[in-house]
């Protein structure tokens, strides 16, 4: 028998009991007569003492316990003298009179505590070590119950869980497909599935009514933070469904996931158009848990003399409150320096400081008087103290230079409370989406979803500008300003399918060959139906206030798409070459 109790189990009230524990060492201490080890396992740490005055030579014995070493003690709980009030079994210690240890460990790379010194490659590579510490621990048994509760509730609403092939077939809409060659099928390919996108409208055909699936999806893109190119979706289909009815679902699960989870209870999710937030937050994700949005000052700034506004398509601003005199030159230049990143790529700022003493200071004071600065400040119906920060230039790239101001100074000023969660629902984003480069339309969310019905007769227009005001039936969940799931109401007709193909620049023979068989299910009696995919990773890093899923996955990749621990991707022996009929690459010098 390893143990009668965990490691995280044992309580004042167990003092007098005979126990057995089993566990890694996570340190010890020798004081003078005594000898303490920390005893870890999943369920938490226990303090062993081992005393040199009754039993030397078992004393001994734990002085030469190393970190991580595994061990198995025997001994009785008894009421420790100094207590620790940070840990759940804090009040109790095992008084050892048995020892056995279980195996021996090398020292680890990297100290296993919460604050580590590990690398993010070293960690990764020893990922086993990694995985015991605390946090990471935490967030993966953190996922595992989101995972559980998703299933819970799913189950409850009559959805039912149905595995999708991972081996599919390539098509170049969308990001880059991973490729699996057939040996088979020499010189042909499998595709790992972005989505199960068109498997579960297929199975809405086949009358699967409520579908899901917690599934792996494969994408071959770079890697960000908040990006792996194998991440999870919670992924959904429903029929005989409206917009409604699907917003009210998943708004649903995610109330069930925050309260079983995190034990807080979130208000209905407002909604808000994809116009509405492009031009109020500059961004399709708004982030909720601060005000700050967007004025458009144009009509008053223009045509007063100030060449770099009169040519912009749009001037507009954010009016941070109540800094006006704290925020100093410097800060200001330093935000400049800011904007003017290639990432953000603005051509500069300009401020205007409305002081507490009412004076007002800017950096176009030149060619404004303070009566029309001031008209600006009431836009934002700024008083004095208040800061407004200024941008200009073409429409589209401004609204979104100003939405990563407006983040960045939520940011820097500290407005961003940890704990608050704000989602709200996204909705009618457009359908089509110009590429300047490729000169073609791009479908927004993906090929199959629908336009609102009042815009479908606007698919046969051959205007570019017609066209790209058209809105899809497609909607988004933010939470704090992070895209946690989309989704839409698919076409389910395959004349309006094949009209949304050639809108997307496919031929009728290329759409055919393609996605011919969805096309081809559609003639058999489709439902109306859509769904939507949460982001499982990201829901869990969100929920958690973190921004980086790879620490909730258990054996993530590194930037460079490899997994440290495997060494993968790796070359392939020459006879593996020749079975897949591929011919090897030239070696490399
Ligand atoms: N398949 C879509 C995606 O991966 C989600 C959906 O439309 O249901 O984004």
């Amino acid at each position: 028998m390893y143990r009668s109790h965990t490691c995280g189990s044992l309580r004042l009230t167990d003092a007098g009991q005979r126990v057995l524990l089993s566990g890694w060492v996570q340190v010890s201490r020798d004081l003078g007569g005594l000898t303490f080890v920390d005893l870890r396992d999943r369920y938490g740490i226990t303090q062993l003492v081992f005393n040199m005055d009754t039993r030397p030579e078992l004393c001994a014995r734990a002085r030469k316990l190393g970190r991580e070493y595994v061990i198995r003690v025997e001994g009785v709980v008894r009421e420790r003298t100094s207590k620790n009030p940070n840990r759940p079994t804090g009040d109790i210690e095992i008084d050892v009179d048995l020892l056995d240890v279980l195996n021996a460990s090398k020292v680890p790379p990297f100290t296993i505590e919460a604050d580590t010194d590990g690398g993010d490659d070293l960690r990764m590579k020893y990922r086993y070590l990694d995985l015991r510490r605390e946090p990471v621990k935490r967030n993966l048994l953190f996922r595992g119950k989101l995972t559980l509760e998703t299933r819970h509730y799913l189950d409850g609403q009559g959805f039912v869980e149905i595995e999708t092939p991972f081996l599919i077939k390539s098509t170049p809409e969308g990001a880059r497909d991973f490729v699996v060659p057939s040996r088979l099928n020499p010189g042909e390919f499998y595709a790992l599935p972005q989505s199960p996108q068109t498997f579960k409208q297929i199975l809405m055909v086949a009358g699967m009514d409520r579908y899901f699936q917690i599934v792996k999806c494969f994408r071959d893109e770079d890697l960000r933070a908040d990006r792996q190119p194998e991440f999870t979706q919670i992924d959904c289909e429903m029929a005989f469904v409206s917009r409604e009815d699907i917003l009210r679902t998943f708004e649903g699960l995610t109330r069930h996931l925050f309260l079983k989870l995190l034990g807080i209870g979130l208000p209905e999710f407002p909604r808000m158009s994809y116009d509405e937030a492009m031009q109020r937050y500059g961004s399709d994700k708004p982030d909720l848990r601060f005000e700050m949005t967007i004025g458009d000052i144009g009509h008053l700034a223009r045509g007063q003399g100030f060449p770099v506004f009169d040519q912009a398509g749009l001037v507009a601003g954010i009016c941070a409150k109540g800094i006006a005199d704290r925020y100093s030159n410097k800060d200001l230049n330093e935000l400049t320096d800011w904007v003017r990143r290639p990432q953000i790529g603005a051509g500069g700022l300009v401020y205007v400081r409305f002081n507490e003493d009412g004076t007002i200071k800017s950096s176009v004071g030149k060619y404004f008087t303070d009566e029309q600065l001031r008209q600006w400040g009431t836009v934002f119906e700024a008083g004095p103290g208040d800061l407004l920060l200024v941008l200009s230039g073409e429409e589209e790239k401004t609204r979104k230079q100003l939405g990563e101001l407006r983040l960045e100074m939520g940011r820097r000023l500290g407005l961003i409370q940890p704990g608050i969660f704000r989602p709200l629902w996204v909705l009618d984003f457009p359908l089509l989406e110009w590429d300047e480069e490729s000169g073609r339309f791009f479908a927004m969310h993906h090929p199959f979803t629908s336009p609102k019905p009042e815009d479908v007769g606007l698919m046969d227009s051959t205007d570019r500008e017609v066209l790209r005001r058209l809105r899809a039936d497609a909607y988004d969940l933010v939470i704090n300003g992070t895209e946690i799931g989309g989704g839409s109401i698919r076409i389910h007709d395959r004349a309006l399918q094949s009209r949304n193909f050639s809108l997307l620049g496919f031929s009728t023979e290329e759409a055919e060959a393609q996605f011919g068989f969805l096309l081809g299910a559609f003639e058999y009696g489709a439902p109306p139906h859509g769904g939507i995919a949460f982001g499982l990773d990201r829901l869990c890093a969100v929920m958690n206030g973190q921004n980086n899923i790879r620490d909730f996955i258990a054996f993530p990749k590194n930037n460079t798409g490899r997994d440290m621990m495997i060494d993968a991707p790796s070359p392939i022996a020459d006879a593996q070459w020749e079975e897949l009929g591929l011919a090897p690459l030239p070696p490399r010098n």
